[in-house]
C-alpha cells in the first residue's frame, strides 16, 4: 500500500517522505522513486519517536503487519505500531499542524454478526484470541484518533480497509490471493483452511488508492469502510484462481485458523454518499493484472518461503 501511495501522491506533485521499518516492506516497490527529487526515504520503525523537520500538510499512517500469519509471528510489535506508533504520529501531526489519515481495518468488526459490516456496526473481536493483537490494536488507534480529534482538535481521517490485493504484495505473506498464486505457480495443491464456505470481498489497489485520496481530502471524521463488496466464498475463490492459472492442482482443506471471520463485505453506502467513491475494477480484471505480475516475478521469489522477520 505504501508503495501505490507514493506514486498517486507523487503524480499529484506533492513531495513525499515515505517511512517504512521495512519488516513486511520492500525497498524495490520504491527503487523507482529514489532518483525523484521530491521524494525521501527515511528507514524508520514509527513506535519509536518519529522526528521529520520542516513542514508536513498530511500524514498517511499505514504502518503494520496486516496480514493474519504475519502479525501472528510478531504480535507485539503489531499492538505497539497500532498503539505507540499511532500516538507518535498523532503527535507528530499536532506539531505539525497536520492533518492525518490513519489505516484501520475491517477487523475491527471481528468476526461480524451484522453483515454487511457498517460503520456503525460495534464488531465482534475476541480481545485474547491470536487475532486479538491486531484487531485491539487497531481499535485503540481509531479511539485515540477520535481523542486527538476531540480534545486538540486535530483533523483527522479513519479509513477501514476491507480485503485488498494488487501488484507488489509478498507473493509469501500468508494471505489467500498471494498464497493461491503462489500455489498454483509452484505447481502445488491450492490450501483451503476449513471447509471455504467463509467469505471474502477482494478490492483491488488501485480503487482503494482513489478512496484514501478522496478521504483524506474530505472533511468528514468519522471512519469510513473503503473496499469492494463484490463478496465470494473462498472456495469459489481458489477455483477462480485455478481458472486464471490454468493449474492443473487441486485443492486441499486445512484447519481454519482459530477465531477466521466467516463472512466479512463493506457496507459502503458512507463511501459513496460522502466522497461520491465506489469500486471501479472487477475482481477478473485485478486479478488478471496482479496474476501478470506474480508471473512475471523472478523465479527466486517463488521459492521465499521464509518471512524477513522469521
Ligand atoms: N485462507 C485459505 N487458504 C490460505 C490462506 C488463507 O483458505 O492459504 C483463508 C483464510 O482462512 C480466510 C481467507 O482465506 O478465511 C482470507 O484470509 P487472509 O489471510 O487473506 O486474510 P483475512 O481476510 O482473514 O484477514
Amino acid at each position: 500500500m505504501g508503495s501505490h501511495l507514493c506514486d498517486r501522491f507523487i503524480k499529484e506533485h506533492y513531495e513525499v517522505i515515505g517511512m517504512d521499518n521495512l519488516i513486511t516492506g520492500d525497498l524495490k516497490n520504491i527503487e523507482h522513486l529514489f532518483k525523484l527529487r521530491n521524494f525521501e526515504f527515511y528507514h524508520h520503525d514509527v513506535s519509536k519517536f518519529v522526528f521529520v523537520p520542516g513542514h508536513l500538510d498530511y500524514i498517511l499512517h499505514f504502518a503494520s503487519p496486516a496480514s493474519p500469519i504475519d502479525y501472528l509471528k510478531i504480535p507485539i510489535q503489531t499492538l505497539k505500531v497500532g498503539s505507540l506508533g499511532t500516538h507518535n504520529l498523532l503527535g507528530l501531526a499536532k506539531g505539525k499542524k497536520a492533518r492525518i489519515l490513519v489505516a484501520s481495518t475491517s477487523e475491527v468488526y471481528g468476526d461480524p454478526t451484522v453483515h454487511p459490516q457498517k460503520e456503525e456496526y460495534w464488531g465482534n473481536v475476541n480481545p485474547v484470541g491470536p487475532r486479538g493483537v491486531y484487531d485491539e490494536a487497531k481499535r485503540f488507534q481509531e479511539a485515540i484518533t477520535m481523542a486527538y480529534h476531540t480534545y486538540h482538535g486535530l483533523e483527522t481521517r479513519i479509513i477501514r480497509i476491507f480485503n485488498t490485493y494488487g501488484p507488489r504484495m509478498r507473493l509469501n505473506d500468508g494471505r489467500v490471493l498471494p498464497a493461491f498464486i503462489g500455489q498454483a505457480l509452484r505447481g502445488e495443491d491450492l490450501t483451503i483452511f476449513g471447509n471455504g464456505s467463509q467469505t471474502r470481498s477482494f478490492c483491488y489497489v488501485d480503487d482503494l488508492v482513489e478512496g484514501i485520496y478522496r478521504l483524506l481530502l474530505s472533511d468528514y471524521h468519522q471512519p469510513v469502510n473503503i473496499g469492494n463488496p463484490d463478496e465470494i466464498t473462498i472456495a469459489e475463490f481458489a477455483e477462480e484462481i485455478i481458472k486464471l492459472t490454468g493449474t492443473k492442482q487441486k485443492v486441499i482443506y486445512k484447519d481454519l485458523p482459530v477465531d477466521d471471520p466467516k463472512q466479512r463485505q463493506p457496507d459502503i453506502t458512507r463511501a459513496r454518499e460522502i466522497l461520491k467513491w465506489e469500486p471501479k475494477v472487477s475482481r477478473k480484471e485485478g486479478l488478471t493484472i496482479t496474476y501478470e505480475y506474480f508471473k512475471n516475478l523472478p523465479e527466486e521469489e517463488l521459492y521465499k518461503s521464509k518471512h524477513r522477520f522469521a
